[in-house]
């Protein structure tokens, strides 16, 4: 019908209504996508598109499929070419991406758990994470057991009939202990060999602190990655969102899920996750690592520092595994951006305090390093897990879970190293 016979107001709303202008093939970034619905141009097209969503054959090629989008819940453009270049960079099969991080972790042991399951973890995880296992699945008689992974042999006696995932961070947050990703899928691939099918106890990682720059445990044998975007990946500290990474199997499971728990990750903060974050991640991490090393050597050297952990410190525990677990894409050591200190001090009230003193200075005179949670970003940030993001876990209970009441967790910018350096001098010499 001729545009003329309708009112501008109309028209306002409606513009040319086809216009050559949407022009994805010849985009060199692709455009924002944002819009919340789709146009379909039949009713028949409409029920394609509901027949096929979350319905991929067994032979089909997922990323040979052209999507009939249908409602932003479901899925956009620019969500869905995130999550391709997400499943390469971790070399998994499918990527489904969430609103958060811990949309993520909820949705893949949403997934894979139900009524009368048990869980496996870690004794420290990510505070949310913590919370999710203890207050919420409870009322699905969903129990987590908390044991040290860190000697993977302990699985051994912990595992029972009702155990279907066994759930872990590594480096661990915030003391950088190890958990051996192949050893523990070398264990749980034993036990599976024993159970059906359907009783398989999965392998899921939190790869949030590594990244897959610098850890891919989907080549170690995970059999699920999960990932808080908003660290590290989207490092400039711009938006959140969160990543499964798995098998192709669990790829409608995973859409279906976030169609009907909603916890999609918006069309803008997808974009710049793709354009900016994603491809920068190499460069980022790299000068960051190169920074995370000289700073970890500087901290050794201060006599009013108990210990410095870092996995490329040659004081490093857990060394060789560091080197054996946490490699680049052509293999080489690639440590992490993240520090963990403490102070000397006879008690752990005295190292408590002055972990907080230290931060107070640094919080209030540092150009370089900013007080605040979060971490992988392009500024260098630094927290006290004791009296903030671990202060719920009582101080004896901290203590003999490996969190330090003085401890110091610095995640590593990109600024000059000699800048970051020169900051933590100060901030030293006032302690
Ligand atoms: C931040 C974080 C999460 C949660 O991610 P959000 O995007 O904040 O929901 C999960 N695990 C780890 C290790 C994290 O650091």
């Amino acid at each position: 019908m001729k545009k003329k016979k309708y009112s501008m107001e109309t028209q306002l709303i409606y513009g040319k209504a086809l216009s050559k202008k949407w022009d994805y093939n010849h985009h060199v970034i692709p455009p924002i996508s944002s819009s919340a619905t789709f146009r379909l141009d039949t009713a028949k097209r409409g029920a394609q598109g509901f027949m096929e969503f979350a319905h991929h054959t067994e032979t089909q090629k997922i990323e040979s499929c052209a999507p009939i989008y249908i409602y932003d819940r479901l899925g956009e453009p620019n969500k869905e070419l995130l999550e391709e270049n997400l499943a390469a960079a971790e070399r998994g099969e499918i990527a489904v991406t969430f609103s958060t991080g811990m949309a993520a972790i909820s949705a893949v042991l949403g997934c894979l758990t139900g009524i009368g399951d048990e869980i496996i973890a870690h004794s420290v995880l990510y505070g949310c994470t913590y919370s999710l296992l203890t207050n919420w699945y409870p009322r699905y008689n969903i129990k987590t057991k908390f044991i040290n992974l860190t000697n993977p042999k302990n699985l051994l006696k912990e595992i029972n009939q009702r155990t279907r995932i066994v759930y872990f961070e590594t480096p661990v947050n915030p003391n950088l202990d190890l958990i051996d990703i192949s050893e523990v899928a070398k264990i749980l691939n034993q036990i599976n060999k024993q159970r059906p099918k359907a009783r398989k106890i999965y392998l899921i990682i939190d790869n949030t602190f590594a990244t897959p720059y610098c850890q891919r445990p989907l080549e170690l044998g995970a059999d699920f990655v999960v990932e808080s975007l908003t660290k590290g990946i989207t490092g400039f500290g711009t938006d959140m969102g969160g990543v499964v990474v798995g098998p192709k199997w669990s790829y409608d499971l995973l859409l279906m899920y976030r169609k009907d728990f909603g916890g999609s990750l918006a069309a803008k903060s997808a974009w710049p996750i793709m354009v900016y974050g994603l491809p920068s991640l190499p460069i980022r991490f790299k000068q960051a690592m190169a920074s995370a090393l000289e700073v970890a050597k500087f901290l050794s050297t201060n006599p009013k520092i108990d210990y410095v952990r870092y996995p490329g410190l040659d004081s490093f525990p857990q060394l060789s595994l560091a080197r054996r677990q946490m490699l680049d894409y052509e293999g080489n050591f690639a440590p992490g951006v993240l520090i963990y200190f403490s102070f000397k001090g006879k008690t752990p009230k005295i190292r408590k305090e002055k972990g907080e003193k230290f931060i107070n200075i640094l919080a209030k005179e540092a150009y370089t390093i900013t007080l605040a949670v979060s971490l992988g970003m392009i500024r260098t940030l630094v927290e006290h897990p004791s009296s903030m993001t671990h202060a719920a876990i009582p101080p004896e209970e901290q203590i003999k879970k490996g969190i330090d009441p003085g401890g110091i967790r610095m995640s590593i910018g990109i600024e000059k190293t000699s800048d970051i350096i020169a900051d933590l001098k100060y901030a030293l010499s006032k302690i």
